[in-house]
This record gives structure tokens, sequence and C-alpha cells, in this order.
């Protein structure tokens, strides 16, 4: 079984003896899975003996799903509802669940059945162990081939080489965090993918254990081969943002000298070919690369001087800090 265990501190936090669980479904028109899905978490979250919340964000679904939704709650008070105006995606879905929920371990899970609420007990287990993020791995995934498998096994291998975080499916919505470290972070766009790599950025233990899967037998996936677009562009913004969100203008900075470096090259050659080879300077295509590169140079430097600009307003305006503590002692 692959263990990551990646925490600044090294060692392992003491976690309170019956904490309060809080699991977070998303749906999006799921008419057909909710009845079924309700019982079976019920009933494992009844026999893990914890006191615990199920909260359903209902993400403007257009089927019966909310009507479903209202009578589970109607029965179950520890059945807890958020319904959205309109459809926001899943990365919102989340992140409202996340906000109204009260307990010190959150859980996700979709609720189309292809996750099993068996494996909540051992992924809360392994959070009492003293990990702050236990991810599911899909290790018999029943999904189809080439549109679904092939896609995510390149995406996981690539975010793992460029994020340093080795975990084998980041795609696999069941996930238990301890809520603390949860609610530090912001999510945007189609982020909720990347949340072990947000956390692990504040510090946080990771590990990941084989969860079963089953394939969807009611209603419809909600995403397509488009979301390969959506991972690669992510995975570009999740890079920027861990690795120059606070020094933007090492990035652009450094493209901008690198581009006026070879622009002066360009130049210098330009002017030693007049001289030495008679070669006249405006026909010289040399001339334009030498105009071209020195104006991309200074703009990339300025974009870096607005994005330094930008980023300073950002946390001035968040009041957060570039850092995050654990414990301070004797103030
Ligand atoms: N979902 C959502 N909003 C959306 C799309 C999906 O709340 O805009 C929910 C959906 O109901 C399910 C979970 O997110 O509970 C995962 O979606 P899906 O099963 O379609 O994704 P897949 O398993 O195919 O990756
Ligand atoms: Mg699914």
């Amino acid at each position: 079984m692959a263990e990551t265990k990646r925490t600044s501190a090294g060692q392992k936090k003491t976690v309170k003896a019956k904490p309060k669980i809080s699991l977070i479904l998303p749906v999006y028109n799921e008419e057909g899975n909710l009845r079924i899905q309700y019982a079976k978490i019920a009933d494992a979250l009844s026999r893990i003996k914890y006191s615990y919340e199920i909260i359903f964000v209902d993400d403007g679904s257009t089927d019966s799903s909310t009507d479903i939704l209202k009578e589970i709650a109607a029965k179950d008070k520890q059945v807890k509802l958020i319904l959205f105006r309109r459809n926001f995606g899943q990365t919102a879905a989340m992140s409202a669940g996340i906000e109204y929920s009260s307990g010190e371990i959150i859980l996700f899970m979709d609720s189309d059945l292809q996750n099993d609420p068996e494996d909540i007990g051992r992924l809360v287990a392994k959070i009492n162990e003293g990990y702050d993020v236990v991810s599911g791995w899909r290790v018999n995934r029943k999904d189809s081939l080439f549109i679904r498998k092939i896609p995510s096994k390149a995406a996981n291998w690539l975010i793992s080489k460029i994020s340093g975080i080795k975990l084998h499916d980041l795609g696999c919505s069941l996930k238990a965090y301890r809520g603390d470290i949860l609610r530090q972070i912001s999510l945007y766009g189609e982020m909720h993918r990347f949340i072990p790599i947000h956390v692990s950025w504040i510090g946080a233990s990771i590990t990941e254990i084989p969860v079963n899967h089953n394939p969807r037998i009611y209603g419809q996936s909600k995403y397509g081969l488009k979301r390969v677009f959506k991972v690669i562009l992510d995975l570009i913004t999740v890079k920027f943002l861990g690795s120059y969100s606070t020094k933007p203008i090492y990035l652009f900075g450094g493209f901008g000298l690198i581009q006026i470096f070879f622009g002066i090259a360009c130049g210098a050659a330009t002017i030693v070919m007049k001289y030495t080879l008679g070669r006249n300077m405006t026909g010289n295509p040399l001339l334009s690369l030498t105009i071209i590169l020195l104006i991309i140079g200074v703009l990339f430097i300025q974009m870096g001087i607005l994005a330094e600009l930008m980023i300073r307003i950002y946390h001035e305006a968040k009041h957060t800090r570039p850092y995050h503590i654990d414990k301070t002692i004797n103030f």
C-alpha cells in the first residue's frame, strides 16, 4: 500500500478522541442515485459511531433531485441541505459545503454511487492516525479506458511530477481532510482536483489508501473530454501559484531578461554582419528579430512589476500572509 507522508514538521498531530465528521456531497441531477446513496451512507456512518452531519449541496439540479433531498432532510436532522440558485460547478458546491460544515473531519464523496460509503471508516481511521489528508485511490476504477482512465493516468503522473505530491489518483472524490487545514484555502474554477496540492503548501501531511469504485448506473457523468484542457490550464495555474505567487517578477522578469539578452545578441550580430560581411542592416531578418525580442522582453518585465503590485494588493485585501503558522508559543 502506498503511503506518502509530506509534512514540514514531520510529526503526527494528536486528534480529539471522537471528532465530528462532516460528509459533503455535491449533487447535480442525480435523482436516480440519491435515495440509495443516502441509505448507504447513513448506515455506514451509524456503524462507525461518530457524531456526524451529511451535507448535500444541490448545485442547481433541474431534475427531481432537489425534491428528493428535501424529503430526506425532513426525516433526518443530521442531513443538511445547501441549495444553489443555479449550476455553479462541483468546486463551488464543495466550497459551500466546507463553509457551512462544523466537523473536525471533512469528507467528500460523489452522490452518484461510484464511491463506496463502506470506505468512510478506513479514511477516518487514517485521519485519526494523525494525517491531515487521506486521499482515496481507485485501484480498480470502473470507468471507460480511453476517455477516462488513460487521460487520468497521464494527468496524475504529470501533476505529481510538477507538484512533487506523490498521489496516484487526484481525481478521486472520496477524500478526508482535517477541517482546520481545509478551511484555510480558497478554491476557484474546477480546482477541487488540486485540493491536496493546495493544502500541501500549508504543510499538510498526506497519505492515500485504496478505495472501491463502482460503475455509474443511474444518470450520466457531468464531464467529457473537455476536462483534459481544463486540467492542463489548472495545472499551469497551480504551478504558478505554488512556485511564483509571492514572487511573480522572477518568472516574468526572468523571461523578459532572457529575451532582452537574445535581442541584444541579435542586434550585435546585425551590426557585426554589416561591417564584416557588408550586409545591409535593413535587409537582415535578424534586425526584425532584435526589435521583437526587445519589445517582448520589456513587456514581460512590465508584466512582472504589475503582478508584484497585484499580489501585494491581494494579500493586504485578504489579510493573508505569505506563510502559514502551525503554532506559536509564549505569546
Ligand atoms: N457535480 C456537481 N456539479 C457539477 C458537476 C458535477 O455537483 O456541475 C457532482 C455530481 O453530481 C457528482 C460529482 O459532482 O456527485 C461528480 O460528478 P460526475 O460523477 O459527473 O464526475 P465523474 O465521476 O464522471 O468524474
Ligand atoms: Mg461519477
